[in-house]
């Protein structure tokens, strides 16, 4: 058995946390790759040592004088060091960090430190080797994450070493220049990690006890999905669900590697597992529920549009040329209608109006703003027969119009359009239905 496990921020926040990571890896010889985050937020509104380093080094490229902002992250590196009682040289470290900063080595390296600094206090806490992830995560000239050359690199680097721990966020570019992900990246290297030593599972510790059904800001006290698939969860992390990072999904899942989400605060927990496919019936029709506010609606009326071809060509055409994707486009015989998001449209609607009249000469044009859209997504649907009845009726019962329905082709999900004002009330009642009554 081989796990690779990655400790999120919140898990290394402090001392008090990091002595958490530690009783969890030594609890199993076969957690052998850690992959650390920067010290995230101890409290509701603290800073993320993250944010402090860009800050940090904006004011440096800025002329300012940065001692009393590298004070301030040297502090929370202080604070673990000490609570753990371990020997660390942070002055070695800050001097050249400041250094770097000073000359401006760039936003990317300044990010990286967080993760860097970090990974190399839980080696020494935990005795592993520290290998430095601008060593083994590579991106290309163009700045593009070198998949194929990192798994080689990274397999072979991690052939002979037993345990490690592996900076996450960041790798190096082919000048040696560092390099990070977007925001959250330390999930991806995980899956990196994961894919190179063919790893049995790849653990993601986190604050939650794994993938909720429904927002708990919305739904008090939601299910935990036990067993999720990557495409489910790719359909709910598209609506809004937020675990892991986006891309985490890839590297493992070319070698079919299930990512389990644990909870640094509760490892008696079993989490949530997210694997490729499983034959495990899942415990309600529906695997979860997640939304977005902000869409609005392009309808377009024209009599007998169904029987002219290229219509809807032509029309998406409109919306390529002013740069705007659209969601989904529900028709009827004599209507079109294109959803997009409202931010990405505001600016341009009198354009797109004006194309579309060039484009297709249409009858009448109204756009309706202020929509959410809802997917429920769950590969008991396929299955299940009524669903849809049971979700119209979920929705009637709370008072909600619905504006639109889409049932993707793969039965995996269907989605609905409603105001912006019913989201809340929606998310509710389509829970309540498949999974509170359930439960009661
Ligand atoms: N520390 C980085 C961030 O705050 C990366 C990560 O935590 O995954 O985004």
């Amino acid at each position: 058995m081989l796990k690779v496990a990655k400790f999120g921020g919140s898990s290394l926040a402090s001392s008090e946390q990091m002595a958490k990571v530690g009783a969890i890896v030594r609890a199993d010889k076969s957690r052998r790759y850690v992959i650390d985050s920067a010290p995230g937020r101890r409290f509701s509104d603290d800073t993320k040592v993250t944010d402090l380093l860009y800050k940090c080094y904006d004011a440096a490229a800025g002329g300012e004088n940065i001692d009393a902002k590298i004070d301030e992250i040297r502090g929370r590196y202080q604070e673990i060091v000490d609570g753990l009682k371990i020997k660390f040289d942070l002055d070695t470290e800050f001097a050249v960090i400041k250094d770097y900063f000073l000359r401006q080595a760039g936003r990317d390296y300044a990010a990286s430190r967080g993760e860097y600094l970090n990974g190399k206090v839980l080696a020494a806490y935990l005795g592993f080797r520290f290998i430095d992830a601008a060593e083994v995560v590579l991106f290309d000239s163009h700045g593009n994450f070198d998949a194929e050359r990192t798994n080689e690199v990274c397999r072979e680097r991690l052939k002979n070493v037993e345990y490690a721990v592996i900076p996450g966020f960041y790798g190096s570019m082919p000048d040696g220049s560092i390099k990070t992900f977007s925001r959250g990246g330390s999930d991806i290297t995980g899956s990196i990690v994961s894919r190179a030593v063919r790893a049995n599972v790849y653990e993601n510790w986190t604050d939650v006890s794994g993938c909720l059904v429904a927002d708990p800001h919305i739904v008090e006290d939601p299910e935990t999905i036990e067993t999720i698939t990557y495409r489910e969860l790719r359909e709910l992390s598209y609506m809004g669900a937020s675990v892991l990072h986006e891309d985490a999904i890839f590297p493992v899942r070319v070698e079919g590697i299930p990512i389990n989400i644990r909870n640094t605060n509760r490892p008696e927990d079993d989490g949530t597992m997210i694997v490729e496919s499983t034959i495990k019936s899942p415990a309600h029709v529906i695997t979860g529920v997640a939304g977005r506010k902000g869409f609005c609606s392009v309808n377009i009326d024209k009599a007998m549009m169904n029987s002219e071809i290229g219509f809807g060509r032509k029309v998406l055409q409109v919306f390529e040329e002013n740069g705007i994707s659209f969601e989904h486009t529900p028709s009827g015989i004599d209507t079109f209608s294109v959803i997009v998001h409202q931010s990405e449209f505001a600016d341009k609607e009198q354009d797109v109006i004006a194309g579309l009249h060039r484009a297709v000469d249409p009858d009448h044009i109204y756009l309706e703003s202020d929509l959410a859209l809802i997917a429920i997504v769950g590969r008991g649907m396929k299955n299940a027969a009524g669903t849809a009845g049971r979700l119209m009726s979920a929705l009637a019962g709370a008072g909600v119009n619905i504006k639109m329905i889409d049932q993707g082709s793969s039965e995996l999900n269907i989605i609905v359009g409603v105001r912006n004002d019913d989201f809340k009330a929606s998310i509710k009642a389509i829970y309540d239905e498949f999974v509170g009554k359930e439960r009661k």
